[in-house]
């Protein structure tokens, strides 16, 4: 490839709005050695390329037309840029749809669903503070609570979720932070959300939902009280089982200006091509989530008639946990559920059917196009107390056919 003639471009010097302003042409005098040359080129890309998706912008340096215009510009309004880490074009985009997602107005990214709840307790706790969490709270959250923030002197309770009176009874004096999760991890009990979110906004209470579940698609967030949304994007809005991220959503604008200040100080950035990643699988997100949902309900009627099991936790059949709030609430499912094996199978015998099955991976996380499937021993994780009973397998159900993962959960059986 040769280099662009200047002449047959639109040359340096042309107006070339957004991309670096100052002529290239006005480089000091003097040689011109290789390395120069291959930073300072001439070529500009003509304007107004049309295209449906946005455009991967990468930076760490954005570049600012004058000193002027770089001592004038604030990092934290989003109508210019200052530097990558504050957000480019593509993030912008990005925080925009999740923004409107979920109905709310402000979204800041995270580089995973892990980092933006801790994102969350880092903005809005103090040492002295207390937060309140579900017992059934997604394992990493419940241990950063345990390890960091308790090392920071902040303090930590659990409430029972479907429960709002022991919600209401678990705040005190120094509550400042209570999270909310739909539905429980692994043991799938659905909270009754409004009420939860009311008992919060009565007390004053900052309330922060965990929605990666719903993903924006299941239920509105914010039209059950919510003050924030929190996501792992890493799951149904990528879908693709290949990067992670997560999201921290409001509508309270000063709440949006406290958790944006931590965001930057903490410098959470994400990579481009990960958003643009998101930004492709986003269109498709109503369309898999409801494929997910289907499939999951059917395999997970169809092992509601296995004489092996003892229940099954999904929080759209009746009998499970907070279904009636599900009913309430949501107008989808996901693709998530999970299987309580009888007693009479013990654990080590469900491992065995989990290693026969062919088509789910062992692995952890969901929402990708593969289904999934881990056991959970629910005592060990959580205590006696919160024991189901019985070996526990959570399923995520992928895009495969569902006849074949019926066909498949069924040739496993004989493991037991
Ligand atoms: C996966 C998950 C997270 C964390 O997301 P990562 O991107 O894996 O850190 C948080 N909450 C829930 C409910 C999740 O399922």
């Amino acid at each position: 490839m040769t280099a662009p003639n200047p002449a047959e471009t639109n040359g340096p010097g042309a107006p070339n709005e957004g991309g670096p302003a100052r002529d290239p042409g006005d480089r000091p005098a003097g040689g011109d050695p290789l390395t120069t040359r291959l930073i300072h080129h001439p070529y500009r890309a003509p304007e107004g390329f049309g295209a449906v998706p946005v455009a991967v912008h990468k930076a760490s340096t954005v570049l600012f037309r004058d000193v002027a215009a770089l001592r004038s510009r604030e990092w934290c309004h989003k109508n210019g840029y200052t530097y990558g880490l504050h957000g480019t074009p593509t993030t912008f985009t990005l925080e925009e749809r999740i923004a409107s997602l979920e109905g709310g107005r402000h979204t800041l990214l995270a580089p995973s669903g892990l980092a933006a709840i801790a994102l969350v307790n880092a903005a809005l706790l103090a040492s002295g503070d207390e937060l309140l969490l579900p017992a059934n709270v997604y394992g990493p959250s419940r241990e950063l609570a345990r390890h960091e923030l308790a090392a920071w002197g902040i303090a930590h309770r659990f409430y029972d979720p479907l429960d709002a009176a022991s919600l209401a009874a678990a705040i005190g004096p120094q509550t400042r932070l209570v999270w909310l999760e739909v539905p429980g991890s692994i043991t799938m009990e659905f909270p009754d959300l409004r009420s939860l979110a009311a008992v919060c906004r009565d007390r004053g209470v900052t309330s922060v939902l965990d929605n990666t579940w719903g993903a924006g698609v299941a239920f509105a967030p914010f039209e059950l009280g919510v003050d924030i949304s929190m996501q792992a994007l890493t799951k149904y809005p990528s879908g693709g089982a290949d990067l992670l991220m997560g999201s921290v959503t409001t509508r309270d604008e000063s709440l949006h200006q406290r958790l944006k200040a931590t965001h930057m100080r903490l410098g959470l950035g994400v990579g481009a091509n990960d958003v643009e990643a998101v930004l492709r699988s986003l269109s498709t997100l109503a369309l898999r989530y409801a494929a997910h949902d289907a499939a999951a309900r059917r395999l997970a009627a169809w092992w509601q008639t296995r004489p092996e099991v003892r229940r099954v936790l999904h929080p759209a059949l009746d009998g499970s946990p907070g279904h009636a709030h599900w009913a309430a609430t949501c107008s989808a499912a996901a693709g998530l559920f999970s299987v309580v094996f009888d007693p009479r199978h013990p654990p080590a015998r469900v491992d065995a059917f989990v290693d026969a099955l062919r088509l789910f991976g062992i692995g952890y996380s969901w929402a990708g196009p593969m289904s999934l499937a881990v056991p959970y021993d629910i005592a060990a994780l959580r205590g006696e107390a919160g024991s189901v009973g019985g070996a526990l397998v959570r399923f995520s159900v992928g895009l495969e056919a569902v006849e074949d993962l019926i066909a498949d959960c069924g040739q496993a059986l004989t493991a037991l």
